[in-house]
């Protein structure tokens, strides 16, 4: 037990271990070393470890840790990846924690690779014949694109914990809320031709231009009809991100695709948003009969809702000090409540210096989330 780093030095080994997830794959790498190096500490304290890779991608793995037996008890839930960075806006490296200013500077100190450091530090005083229910611990691969690892956990445990908390950038406050995100692309396909003879062509942004139309008034609709007031924005908001068609001037466009996004309010499924941008094109679909499609641009991420008060959510608010609150941005939450477990998403770090240059934790928040995440332990583990 006497091998394991002390909070600094861990912080250290975690950020020095790079787990960049990205869509691009130069930048995209595996997150092995940063699970290997859990795995280790987390075994050294009498945890079970297993290790799952996670499908689709490459050489990404989910870490699942457990310690104690039987049913309920509390898992202790993060991603292990990053984003990319830009070096050159950063002021020190993003791979060595550098302390100045009474913070620590590095690439995932708050977002949200810090966390485990975190909770290797409140493990390491436990006294783990003394679990009355099991603490869980786990880190997941690719959250900072497609959320592949808390998908795959999702569908294929079965472990059933009490009460989960996401440990993500909220500045210690208890998250209850976010919206759900999906992006969709849709096309328009036409028939191209000589610009001086429109009768002969079908023009693909003229089409679009339609469907743009029907997509402005969906987003009235939809500003009038939903309303969350827990949310900044209490709408569920549409979009319109990139448009592309046509070559040339003298041609008729026989082409053109355009990528949206919306983001839902919790109680709002997939299937219904996409019932609504189906209902708005239908009228041009008929029209324009096999020339308007849409497809999904990558899996969706649905809202997340905990429902409040309850013993939990009442508890975050009494140890943290701060009421509950909804969220815009998207995390895995959704697929961990999918375990049957009440969620909150409760994290040291502002999420206003996540995916930033020089991003970093406040030595202030150090002994704060120590006491937090002590305070969850021994409430829902013993
Ligand atoms: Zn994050």
């Amino acid at each position: 037990m006497t091998n394991l780093p002390g909070f600094t030095e861990s912080l250290k080994q975690l950020i020095a271990s790079p787990s960049i997830s990205s869509m691009q794959k130069s930048w995209d790498q595996g997150n092995q070393d940063i699970i290997h190096l859990l795995a280790t500490w987390f075994e050294q304290l009498g945890f079970s470890i297993s290790i799952h890779p996670v499908p689709g991608t490459e050489n990404k793995f989910n870490l699942l840790a457990k310690l104690g037996s039987g049913e309920g008890g509390l898992l202790l839930a993060g991603h292990s990846d990053t984003v990319p960075f830009d070096e050159n806006r950063w002021l020190s490296d993003p791979l060595t924690v550098t302390s100045k200013d009474d913070k620590f500077y590095g690439l995932g100190t708050c977002d949200m690779k810090g966390f485990f450091a975190f909770i290797l530090e409140a493990c390491k005083s436990l006294n783990a014949k003394k679990l009355a229910k099991p603490l869980y611990i786990l880190a997941t691969a690719d959250e900072e694109t497609t959320m592949a690892g808390a998908r795959f956990f999702a569908q294929t445990q079965d472990i059933k914990p009490d009460v989960a908390i996401i440990g993500e950038p909220t500045s210690l406050v208890p998250v209850i809320m976010h919206k759900g995100h999906m992006s969709h692309r849709i096309t328009v396909q036409g028939q191209s031709g000589h610009s001086s003879k429109p009768s002969l062509g079908v023009n693909a942004i003229e089409i679009m231009y339609q469907v743009i139309g029907e997509l402005l008034s969906l987003k009235e609709k939809m500003a009038i009809n939903y309303c969350n007031q827990s949310f900044d924005v209490t709408s569920p908001t549409l979009n319109l991100g990139a448009i592309k068609g046509g070559d040339n001037a003298n041609r008729i466009c026989g082409h053109c695709e355009l990528d949206l996004d919306m983001r839902s309010l919790p109680g709002m499924t997939d299937a219904e948003l996409i019932a609504l941008l189906g209902e708005a094109l239908a009228p041009l679909a008929e029209k324009y009969p096999n020339r308007i499609s849409f497809d999904e641009l990558h899996p969706s991420s649905p809202s997340f809702a905990q429902e409040q008060p309850c013993e939990f959510t009442s508890f975050a608010e009494e140890i943290s000090g701060h009421k509950c609150c909804a969220v815009n941005y998207a995390t895995e939450a959704p697929f961990i409540q999918q375990l049957g477990c009440q969620t909150l998403v409760l994290g040291p770090g502002s999420i206003d210096q996540a995916h930033q240059p020089n991003e970093f934790l406040s030595f202030s928040e150090i002994d704060k989330t120590n006491r937090l995440l002590t305070s969850m332990i021994y409430k829902y583990c013993f």
